[in-house]
């Protein structure tokens, strides 16, 4: 899908330090600018320790940055308070993370309804069946009733990038998804991600460490010492 015009994130002379005002002071983002559309597929790359996590984190409203502007969906993100933010988050983001962070006394489809439980404070039926037809859509039909622990790296994996859409965020913000995966369990939550991007209209921001799965991706930005790089696209990038 063609991005479109209207920005879904804008990013603006973006700094982050962390221990202000102490002797350990460090910026650690440097005046980063960056957009992203609706319907993009994009990869950030970087040597570790480059600030990758940290835009992660403030591209996720997890993280207050320390100057420049944040626009998300066209709310600029500095003015927010916390109930706010956490409002936004619920409805614009969803999140897949290195290590799942599936809570491990719930089942798969529990977890996959909790972010339903928590924007409305309830889980209706169409919500519960959503979550049903988005696992099953993960091949995950006959995981639905179990717990993760009894479920492998690449499934637990695959529930969270289920939980990660199920409230078809505009944007899904994925830190190392498939970086605790061989490297056909990768592969595959890799090409589950990018079916997922091409039949409903989220866009994804992906930190990878992985080569083969930048180049699968339709963009690449690249961050180095926290600023932008490189930040390319790719004419034919396919999945899987
Ligand atoms: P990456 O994800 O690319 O490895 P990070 O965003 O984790 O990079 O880290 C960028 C820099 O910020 C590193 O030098 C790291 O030590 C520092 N850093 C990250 N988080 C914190 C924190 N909470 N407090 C202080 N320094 C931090």
């Amino acid at each position: 899908m063609e991005p479109t015009a209207t920005p879904l994130i804008a990013l603006d002379g973006v700094r982050k330090s962390y221990n202000l005002g102490r002797p350990n002071e460090a910026e650690v983002l440097h005046g980063v600018s960056l957009a992203l559309g609706t319907g993009e597929f994009a990869a950030l790359i970087g040597p570790s320790g480059s600030g990758k996590s940290t835009l992660l984190n403030i591209l996720g409203l997890l993280e207050p940055m320390t100057a420049g502007s944040y626009r998300i969906q066209g709310e600029e993100a500095s003015g927010l308070d916390d109930t706010e933010l956490t409002m936004r988050r619920r409805a614009s983001l969803g999140f897949v993370f290195q290590f799942h962070h599936l809570l491990p006394a719930f089942t798969a489809l529990e977890n996959v309804t909790l972010p339903a439980l928590m924007r409305e404070g309830r889980i209706s039926v169409a919500r519960r069946e959503h979550a049903r037809a988005v696992l099953a859509a993960m091949g995950l039909a006959d995981a639905m009733g179990k717990r993760p622990g009894e479920l492998s790296g690449g499934m637990q994996q695959r529930v969270a990038i289920a939980r990660a859409l199920v409230l078809q965020p505009p944007l899904v913000l994925a830190d190392e998804p498939t970086g605790n995966l061989d490297r056909a369990s990768s592969d595959e939550v890799f090409a589950l991600m990018r079916r997922m991007h091409a039949e409903l209209s989220t866009s994804f921001l992906v930190v990878t460490h992985d080569p083969r799965l930048a180049e699968r991706c339709d963009r690449v930005i690249e961050l180095v010492d926290g600023r932008i790089e490189s930040d390319e696209r790719r004419a034919a990038a396919t999945a899987l």
